[in-house]
């Protein structure tokens, strides 16, 4: 027999039934439940296309029509594609839509404008800033000096601090942006505060991507020398990012666009993924259509109709609301680091979000106070304001439950054995188990995918 017959041509569930059937599972876990970790969501089967194609055969490392290697001509062809989309998308000169994913994208914002030991300012990560903006495990904060900058106990970002902050502290680069913000960045703020000190000013705009081309956040364009993004948050794409630089940046230094594409390749990368860029190029394209416009509105009515009936139910919500996409639930009304507890507690009733920290969180990262739940992937997959208002009462229901019975022990050698019987109990808890029930009814009504074979 052929390699055409035995390799090449046959279906994985036929070559790899194992995987076959694990990527079954995992399409089965995300149809029977509530997907509302903000920073996911739910691609399109164009996306899906492009990113499974003989692209990913290919090695094209350089820039469109300046490679190492030879039989590039449809890859410049595509790459070429996703960045005139970029620019017109986001009206900006330069876009680079190599990087691998969001946090090398930001390490190429470094290496291209400062030198290891030049100090950087960025959001402190447990007030919602990312790892790469200076968090002190990260290479943001071993090879640079951080200064991060906190929020208020109203959830916004404290400007007097940044500007007091940076003047003092004269730093080469500010970032703005986070991971767990549910207000909208003041953009023109930090923009100015870094013109006052001859900073470059980078914002990381991978969580509300999609609202901005949307129309639904105020875009940092006008006010920052650097964008960077990933592409699979709101903006729905392939797991990616991508570096724009604009016109503020070209005139604040006219070799930006080049000392960006330098630190890309060869500064920190090789090939570039050339599945994955052409299916940001489909992504993008999507992001043109009016449609798109509709999605990133409804995503922030969806989630302010979510807020609005977490209060109604009785919880306290960080700065009392939101702006986007994302909202956090402030737990400590029922003590401290009660974030694993509805975290594993929806999980068991199809509700997936995340334990998170809030601004001047009594307990740790790793068993914070609150939780962070948002609405891109439920959006795209049709749920509107009615059925925000039904889920937001079945979490506050879920959170009551968990959150009065089990609180984490102030001993730390006692958290273990605490959670082993905390998470055998909720197996057998009716209210989870109702909630659930509802979850699954509700599922049905909105289906995903109906033509993935595997
Ligand atoms: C998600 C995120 C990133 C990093 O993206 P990865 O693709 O996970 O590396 C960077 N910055 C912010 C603000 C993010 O939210």
């Amino acid at each position: 027999m052929s390699n055409q017959e035995t390799f090449l041509n046959k279906p994985i569930k036929e070559t790899d039934p194992q995987v076959s059937s694990i990527i079954k599972k995992e399409i089965d876990r995300m149809s029977h439940g509530l997907e509302m970790i903000p920073s996911e969501n739910v691609v399109s089967l164009a996306v899906l296309n492009a990113l499974g194609s003989v692209f990913t055969n290919k090695y094209s490392e350089g820039y469109p029509r300046k490679r190492y290697y030879g039989g590039n001509e449809n890859a410049d062809e595509v790459e070429a594609l996703a960045i005139e989309r970029a620019k017109k998308l986001f009206g900006v000169p330069h876009a680079n839509v190599q990087p691998y994913s969001g946090s090398p994208a930001n390490m190429a914002v470094y290496f291209a404008v400062c030198n290891p030991g030049d100090t950087v300012m960025g959001q402190n990560l447990p007030d919602g800033g990312h790892l790469t903006h200076g968090w002190k495990v990260n290479f943001s904060a071993k090879f640079y000096k951080s200064v991060p900058y906190h929020v208020k106990p109203n959830g916004c970002i404290d400007i007097d601090e940044v500007r007091k902050l940076a003047h003092e502290n004269k730093p080469k680069l500010i970032w703005c942006g986070a991971t767990a913000y549910v207000r909208e960045f003041p953009f023109e703020e930090l923009g100015k505060i870094a013109d006052e000190v001859g900073a470059y000013f980078a914002a990381d705009v991978a969580h509300i991507s999609g609202l901005i081309i949307g129309g639904a956040h105020k875009s940092p364009v006008p006010y920052a020398d650097i964008i960077t993004t990933t592409t699979h948050k709101t903006l729905r794409g392939p797991r990616g990012a991508m570096i724009l630089v604009t016109e503020k940046g070209l005139k604040k230094d006219p070799e930006l666009a080049d000392k960006i594409d330098r630190a890309v390749f060869p500064g920190l990368q090789g090939g570039p993924h050339d599945h994955q860029t052409s299916a940001i190029a489909v992504a993008l394209g999507e992001a043109m259509k009016p449609d798109f416009k509709e999605y990133a509105h409804q995503i922030v009515k969806n989630c302010k109709a979510l807020a609005a009936s977490l209060m109604k139910h009785g919880l306290k919500l960080v700065s009392d609301g939101t702006d986007n996409h994302m909202i956090l639930i402030d737990l400590t009304a029922y003590g401290k680091g009660g974030g694993i507890f509805v975290q594993e507690a929806l999980d068991h009733a199809n509700i997936t979000l995340n334990k998170n920290t809030i601004p001047a969180d009594p307990s740790s990262p790793f068993y914070p106070s609150g939780v962070r739940l948002g609405t891109p992937a439920t959006t795209t997959r049709g749920l509107k304001e009615k059925e925000m208002e039904l889920i937001g009462e079945w979490v506050a229901k879920v959170v009551k439950e968990v959150c009065s019975k089990y609180k984490l022990p102030e001993d730390k050698t006692q958290i273990k054995e605490y959670l082993a019987k905390f998470r055998s109990e909720i197996k057998s808890n009716s209210t989870i188990a109702e909630v659930k029930g509802n979850v699954l009814e509700l599922c049905k009504k909105f289906p995903l995918y109906k033509t993935l074979v595997y």
